[in-house]
């Protein structure tokens, strides 16, 4: 049976009016109409007593608990109230302990949604990265091996030759994935820790430009350090000198890819501050648009779909960097105008007695 508080209510002041007024009635001396009226005082006064004191103090508080439990399940979390006129302790302990509860497991039952969308969307998306250069190289032995079965004399060696370039090219390029694939876990991990070393960023930054040259020479563009006369001097900075190489390499070599077809120019900047060094990698490409601009250090997130992974890049370059750089307590800023370049900066600490070395600012600009 389903009791209201005010059934509950009526029913008790019914009770305790009857006993009273029976007694009053068997009591001699007290005539039937007063025995009437002190039972209908009585069921008033015992009615309004209970029902009170049910809604305030249980009624209300479990509908309290209902009521927040509707907010918590429509995720409007700032609308729990905490108002309360009388409320006896433990009901107020109870409430409090089942709203709290039930708001955590919603939140983290949200969190549990999100991540598990995220992981379908990462497999979905390696497991599209995977086949492509599977495939490609699945497709180049296979039409090597059936012309062998096929013709009396097989491919000629030239062709051969080329298939078997394309074919270990399609491989170089899964290597690199998983390898990145590989370094992009751990780093999400927390497992992978950063080296603090002194070494000089102007020696690294000419190692790399070595390394890119002929990617450089290849489409007609120029690598430059600006100020150049930091090639004298050099530049301390403390931080993982293999990460940081990682980080450049990639930065330098996206300016490349993207940079401009014709007459590209990447300038690496150094700038010192008080915080250290800040590090800028400017090219004067097509530029990335306001909506790609916090999209591309996303894992895979690639703006010319087509054109990006033609370039050879994995589409983990910009995570991985973004990483490193966030556990060097930094993090990558970008500056893009469309038809006008793309600049990436961070910033790299400097030895504690290093030096003075004054060298602003950024870069040339235009
Ligand atoms: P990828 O392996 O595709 O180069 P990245 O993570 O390094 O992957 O970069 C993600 C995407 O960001 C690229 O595919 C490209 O579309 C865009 N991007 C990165 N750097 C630049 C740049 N300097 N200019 C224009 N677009 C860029």
């Amino acid at each position: 049976m389903n009791l209201s508080s005010r059934t509950i209510a009526i029913l008790i002041a019914l009770l305790v009016a009857g006993v009273l007024t029976t007694f009053a009635y068997v009591m001699p001396g007290l005539p039937v109409r007063e025995a009437f009226l002190a039972g209908g005082v009585t069921v008033a006064a015992c009615f309004l007593l209970v029902y009170l004191s049910f809604e305030a103090l249980i009624f209300r508080e479990i509908n309290g608990i209902y009521t927040g439990l509707e907010h918590i399940k429509r995720k409007e979390f700032k609308k729990l109230s905490n108002k309360f006129l009388f409320r006896p302790e433990p009901l107020k302990r109870l409430r409090d302990e089942i709203l709290d509860t039930a708001e955590r497991r919603q939140q983290e039952f949200d969190e549990l949604k999100r991540l598990q969308v995220l992981r379908r969307e990462f497999l979905a998306d390696v497991s599209h990265e995977l086949k492509t250069p599977l495939f490609a190289a699945q497709g180049f032995v296979h039409t090597i091996l059936d012309e062998e079965e096929d013709g009396e004399e097989g491919m000629d060696p030239a062709t051969r030759r080329k298939f078997l370039q394309k074919a270990a090219a399609s491989l170089d390029a899964l290597d690199t994935l998983v390898q990145d694939l590989v370094t992009i876990s751990q780093l999400e991990k927390g497992v992978v820790r950063m080296r603090r070393q002194r070494f000089d960023l102007v020696e690294l930054i000419e190692e790399i430009f070595e390394l890119l040259e002929q990617q450089a020479r290849q489409r007609g563009a120029t690598l430059a350090l600006f100020p150049p006369h930091l090639s004298a001097t050099g530049l301390p900075v403390v931080a993982d000198r293999n990460r940081i190489r990682q980080v450049l390499v990639n930065l330098i070599d996206n300016a490349l890819k993207y940079g401009r077809e014709v007459g590209g120019q990447v300038v690496v900047s150094l700038a010192t501050g008080r915080e250290g060094v800040r590090i800028a990698v400017r090219d004067n490409g097509a530029g990335i648009a306001p909506e790609h601009q916090g999209r591309i250090f996303e894992r895979f997130y690639r703006i010319e779909k087509s054109r990006s992974r033609a370039a050879g890049g994995s589409g983990l370059g910009l995570a991985i960097s973004k990483h490193i750089v966030e556990a060097h307590k930094s993090s990558i800023r970008i500056h893009s105008v469309v038809g006008e370049g793309t600049t990436m900066e961070f910033k790299l600490p400097r030895p504690k007695h290093a030096p003075p070395v004054q060298v602003r600012p950024v870069g040339p600009r235009g």
